[in-house]
């Protein structure tokens, strides 16, 4: 069976010791099922990437020598793919318009907020009756229960726990939810691999999938890596960038952190990669294994 895999960095700022954990993981993944090997600039959120940081992304990964297989794509040049999806979605009665401020929906909505943010209260689900349309919501409905190749069997009440969730903000900006699934079925991606810390939202883009009549890929959510506070480590709290000095020696950090163990002695990114590779095929061979004893 092909495979195709990606690695998707929003270019807020320059990868970091976590994020270089998610790309090499679906680097190696890629190179262990012998498939093919992407990389996605998620640049939706304009105003949240400074200008040149999606280069400074592509050239620490080249530098660690995790070369893609085909040119990289950009979501900020992708708007058709996303409006042609909300479109389909607006027809079949999956998406729909809201009127709603965020004040309107703090004051109407029911139950706690959920990582901060509020659980729609369904206001305009039957219609904004007269009010302009400012965002475009997908309606939820019920449960997804999914498999991850790491954390087993999961499932979310997507109405209970998420709620309606936006497609198109009231700023015109595409919602991450929205062009992740888009882009994954229009780039034949068969299998994920991504931090942990985005487990959280594959629900939403599996309903997402079936509304729109997508394939469900394999997911594989890594290992966060903590900062020393016990916060996952994250551009928005300030993680350092990639030492690109000793590139071999970042490399062997991600892969420790994948519970890979290397030999001593590999001093070079290729020899670190190539160790990498080997002992992630035995992994897994030792799942496959599982599976079907
Ligand atoms: N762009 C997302 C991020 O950097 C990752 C999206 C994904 O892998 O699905 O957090």
């Amino acid at each position: 069976m092909s495979y195709r895999g990606r690695f998707a960095p929003s270019p807020t700022g320059p990868l970091h010791a976590g994020s270089l954990v998610a790309a090499l993981a679906s680097w190696l993944d890629a190179r262990a099922h012998g498939g093919e090997w992407l990389v996605r600039i998620e640049d939706v959120d304009g105003p949240r990437c400074p200008p040149g940081m999606d280069e400074v992304i592509l050239g620490q990964l080249d530098a660690l020598g995790l070369r893609p297989d085909e040119p990289p794509v950009w979501q900020s040049r992708r708007g058709e793919l996303y409006q042609a999806a909300l479109d389909r979605l607006i027809a079949s009665g999956h998406a729909y318009g809201c009127a709603c401020t965020r004040a309107e929906i703090a004051a109407a909505a029911g139950p706690k907020p959920r990582h901060g943010e509020l659980i729609y209260p369904g206001t305009c689900r039957d219609g904004t009756h007269g009010r302009p349309v400012r965002a475009w919501r997908f309606r939820v409905a019920g449960r997804i229960n999914w498999q991850d190749r790491r954390l087993g069997a999961q499932s979310q009440d997507l109405e209970t726990e998420v709620g309606d969730f936006i497609l198109k903000r009231a700023d015109g900006l595409w919602a991450y939810q929205l062009a992740v699934v888009a882009d994954d079925a229009e780039q034949g991606v068969t299998d994920i691999v991504r931090g942990e810390d985005l487990a959280d939202n594959t629900p939403r883009q599996i309903a997402l999938q079936r509304a729109l009549g997508f394939p469900t890929p394999r997911y594989l959510h890594t290992p966060l890596v903590l900062a020393v506070d016990g916060h996952k480590l994250s551009k928005q709290n300030g993680a350092a960038a990639i030492d690109l000095a000793d590139p071999a020696g970042r490399l062997r950090d991600a892969a420790s952190r994948l519970g890979l163990r290397l030999p001593d002695g590999m001093n070079s990114a290729e020899e670190v990669l190539t160790g990498s590779v080997s002992k992630w095929e035995a992994l897994v061979r030792e799942s496959a294994g599982e599976r079907s004893s």
